[in-house]
């Protein structure tokens, strides 16, 4: 019998997180302050604690996971890796097929393990309220449990739309004891202001983002929590990876391409990055490809510019690829996809080459989520089906060219609470969005001016 599940001890979760700074070729742009120069990092500390703040502007290749934050991880990893077999024999490929599935923590995806290292270090630093956004609701949920796992208030602003679509997810979050409410809300400045103009605005993360930092600005007893895009925690989430070169040394294989949903890029980081640092320790070569949605594909037609990470102009300026920080997403179903920008380190890798970018169709992904469900069994959530879509592409391609190429899949969450979504799948009523070239323009004469040193 050949092995389906490879799984690890719970002494070989990683004690280290890797930081593929220490690694890149080129030093990350700085981000700039509202003057146009490099931000001091001290500039941070209105929202953020000091310890994120560190890890945020560190080139340290290793930095150590507390005890305690990998304690409470041993509750769900190290996360099982499994070989599709039953996928691989459906598509009746030569090419082999792992994937690791993070739906196994309770908040149902990857971004539980940002959440509890934030939670961890707030808490440290004396912190007893944080505040967040959602879009989806995967973290908000996720924050709302490590808050609570810590003693900390969490307040998730959830974009309107979701809010409405996804109520399930936002008594998940109510049940782990985070106060939600529907972003825009008459709370803050921002969302008075918006909704001034538009009583109807369904909102969208840029703007719950805003409406986050404005409250933490306000407030000494509270920091706001960001749950992708940012390097602490594309740090955090590289448990992934390091886990699953483990896992590929116990059955003696190595992957050729890998692939992960990308959103802000935090779970693609997490999978991947691991892998770079053989990359550039003169490794075997690995295709790294970043699945993002075509009616959001902030990499794969976004501008690369500096640009803000929220609606308002709140956050420092980043240079990464974005669609425009007023972005208003359409209403896709993979709803932790619809940020408009991606993270500035996936940014500059794709940028310089390093790594790879596809954007899928959303039917085609439904398509490839359920033929990997009837495969493999796990109902994947609609963000991972853009990964599935690009690896079983990926695997036809082998059955074209007889290549036995190996294939590594991240799949970063299940869909339980995405159902309806699959619902409107099967019943023929999902559609697909293409993201119209000239709002792409558009765009470009809205982005915050900066003299780019070349
Ligand atoms: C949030 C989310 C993503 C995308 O976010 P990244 O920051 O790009 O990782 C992907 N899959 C699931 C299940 C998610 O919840």
């Amino acid at each position: 019998m050949t092995q389906t599940k490879i799984l690890l001890d719970e002494s070989e979760i990683p004690r280290q997180w890797y930081n593929v700074v220490a690694d890149l070729p080129t030093p990350p742009a700085p981000p700039l302050g509202p003057d146009g120069n490099p931000l001091d990092p001290s500039a941070m500390s209105a929202i953020f604690c000091d310890p994120i703040i560190e890890q945020e502007v560190s080139a340290q290749r290793w930095i150590d996971i507390p005890d305690e934050v990998r304690e409470i991880y041993g509750q769900w990893r190290p996360t099982p890796m499994f070989r599709a077999h039953r996928l691989e024999k459906a598509l009746n490929t030569p090419a082999k097929i792992y994937y690791k599935y993070e739906g196994v923590s309770a908040a149902g995806s990857h971004k539980l393990n940002s959440a509890v290292a934030q939670a961890y270090y707030n808490r440290q630093a004396g912190i007893t309220r944080l505040t967040t956004e959602t879009g989806a609701g995967q973290w908000g949920s996720s924050l709302s449990l490590a808050g609570q796992m810590f003693g900390i208030d969490v307040r998730v602003y959830m974009v309107k739309v979701s809010y409405g679509q996804k109520p399930f997810r936002r008594s998940m979050m109510q049940t782990w004891g985070g106060e939600v409410l529907a972003s825009p809300t008459d709370q803050t400045e921002v969302g008075r202001r918006i909704l001034a103009k538009d009583p109807e605005c369904q909102g969208s993360l840029g703007i719950a983002i805003s409406e986050a930092v404005e409250e933490a600005v306000s407030r000494a007893d509270t920091k706001y929590s960001l749950g992708s895009v940012l390097n602490h925690v594309l740090l955090h989430q590289t448990v992934i990876g390091l886990e699953a070169k483990k896992q590929f040394e116990k059955v003696g294989d190595y992957p050729d391409m890998i692939f992960a949903p990308c959103g802000g890029g935090s779970n693609f980081a997490g999978a991947a990055f691991p892998f770079f640092a053989d990359v550039a320790a003169g490794g075997k070569p690995v295709r790294m490809v970043a699945v993002e949605p075509s009616s959001c594909p902030s990499l794969t037609r976004g501008h690369y510019a500096y640009d803000f990470g929220d609606s308002e102009g709140f956050t420092p300026l980043t240079l990464m690829y974005t669609l425009g920080h007023d972005f208003m997403p359409p209403g896709i179903h993979a709803g932790g996809l619809r940020y408009h920008g991606a993270s500035a380190l996936v940014s500059q890798m794709y940028q310089e080459g390093l790594i790879e970018a596809v954007a899928v169709p959303q039917v085609a992904t439904f398509e490839a989520g359920v033929t990997f469900a009837r495969a493999e069994g796990i109902i994947p959530a609609p963000e991972s089906n853009h990964a599935i879509r690009a690896t079983i592409d990926e695997a036809l391609r082998c059955r074209e060219s007889g290549e036995q190429k190996t294939l590594f899949l991240n799949l970063s969450g299940h869909g339980h609470f995405d159902m309806a979504s699959y619902d409107r799948y099967l019943g023929g009523q999902l559609e697909d969005y293409e993201y119209p070239q000239q709002a792409i323009e558009e765009a470009l004469t809205r982005l915050p001016q900066v003299a780019m040193a070349e």
